[in-house]
């Protein structure tokens, strides 16, 4: 096969008159968008750190093309892949064994491919956990949460908060059913003797500003899992008012930089942090799946602030 220098992002098209690199491509993300994907910079230095003679790429593929997408990297020898928006519950239809955490999340974000093979993981729970515990210097489980949003990156991260069983979960979704639906499914992490006085271990809330304003009193950390803040004109997921010096605040979009949300919660004298953590963290541990080894998550990290 003729060789060429990687491309930026690569299309179906691409896939189907597959032309190998040096280092070959085996691993990459799927999106759609994809361009804005920080995982390629953070993987391939964790590649070259480690010796292993592969890239890892961005891959802009719709969801009427994520069946062959899938297809094309399993006979091309693909080992790993990671999902994004907005592929990761959908991605669970074209696997061949999907491992209990992602199951129970309902989203896939770690994908392994071992003789053709593809076996689904969830790797956004931990890593939101290890984040936490990195930016602030707590473990969920002391944690009053809020979690606002009610997706793919909701889900795993509210999974979390229940299986390291969390002081209190509130779950927030501008579609109030699901997040109902969402409580319904962890209720029997919940069932446990800890008395909280009197308000509900937990709890799904509407979308409104009366709503967050009482919570805001009952909760220790806010998690925005809501694409708000990835656009200028986005208005904030929580108004700024209602941000209170107690409260620790983990905004899951990553820019460098502080978000919008991250900026009111620090003037409202609150702690903040923003989800460059969670990409590292979420991304070393799709690492270790797909190597069976420790990832360099200082490399990884430094390529990500660079
Ligand atoms: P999904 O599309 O699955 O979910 C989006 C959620 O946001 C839904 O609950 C939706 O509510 C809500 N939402 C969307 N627009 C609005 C709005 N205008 N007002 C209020 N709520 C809104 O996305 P994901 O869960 O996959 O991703 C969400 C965000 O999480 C991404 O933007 C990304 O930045 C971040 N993320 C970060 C990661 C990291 O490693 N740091 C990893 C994964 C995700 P509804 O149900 O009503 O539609």
């Amino acid at each position: 096969m003729k060789k060429t220098r990687a491309k930026e992002i690569y299309t179906l098209d691409d896939l189907r008159q597959w032309h190998e690199v040096d280092p070959p491509i085996r691993l990459g993300v799927i999106g759609d968008p994809v361009a804005h994907s920080l995982s390629p910079q953070m993987q391939n230095v964790a590649l070259n750190q480690c010796k292993i003679d592969m890239q890892y790429s961005r891959f802009q593929i719709s969801p009427a093309e994520l069946s062959d997408a899938l297809q094309l990297m399993r006979e091309l020898g693909f080992v790993g892949l990671n999902l994004t928006v907005p592929h990761k519950i959908a991605a669970l239809a074209y696997l061949d064994e999907i491992d209990q955490n992602a199951r129970r999340a309902g989203a896939t974000n770690t994908i392994k491919i071992n003789d053709g093979k593809l076996s689904g993981f969830n790797t956004d729970g931990k890593g939101f956990s290890r984040a936490i515990r990195e930016e602030f210097a707590v473990d969920l489980r002391d944690l009053r949460v809020m979690v606002l949003g009610a997706g793919g990156a909701a889900r795993a991260i509210a999974l979390q908060c229940a299986r390291e069983d969390c002081e209190r979960l509130v779950l927030a979704n501008r579609t109030l059913e699901k997040a109902t639906k969402m409580a319904d499914e962890l209720r029997d992490f919940f069932v446990g003797p800890r008395v909280l006085g009197p308000v509900a271990r937990l709890q799904a809330i509407p979308w409104e500003e009366s709503a967050f304003r009482f919570q805001i009193a009952n909760v220790d950390l806010v998690v925005n899992a809501t694409p708000l803040g990835l656009n200028r004109a986005d208005p904030s997921p929580i108004p700024a008012r209602l941000l209170a010096p107690h409260l620790m605040v983990y905004d899951t979009i990553y820019v460098s930089g502080q978000t919008p949300l991250v900026s009111a919660a620090i003037e409202a004298g609150a702690r903040g942090a923003n989800g460059l953590s969670m990409l590292l963290h979420q991304g070393a541990l799709a690492f270790e799946i797909w190597f069976g080894r420790e990832a360099p998550v200082g490399v990884m990290r430094s390529a990500l602030t660079r």
